[in-house]
């Protein structure tokens, strides 16, 4: 409903939409049997290598952040 423009975690298999990147992984997994990336830092579930990636960076740059805000 409406125009919001909020971050699209749709199914690439059966096009379900949900609220949340975890619920996506979930129903990929159950529902299509979909391979799980796991971090192996945090224990966070993706769907593509490409975002584990994406995850791991920002988790990254948020630490040097937090160190760069210690100096
Ligand atoms: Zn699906
Ligand atoms: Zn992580």
């Amino acid at each position: 409903m409406g125009l919001l423009h909020r971050e699209k975690n749709e199914c690439e298999d059966c096009h379900t939409r949900f609220s949340s990147y975890e619920e996506l992984v979930h129903h990929a997994h159950d529902a299509h049997k979909h391979h799980i990336i796991k971090c192996s830092d945090c224990g966070k579930l993706f769907l593509h290598e490409k975002d584990r990636l994406h995850h791991v960076k920002e988790e990254r740059e948020r630490k040097t952040d937090i160190r760069r805000h210690k100096f």
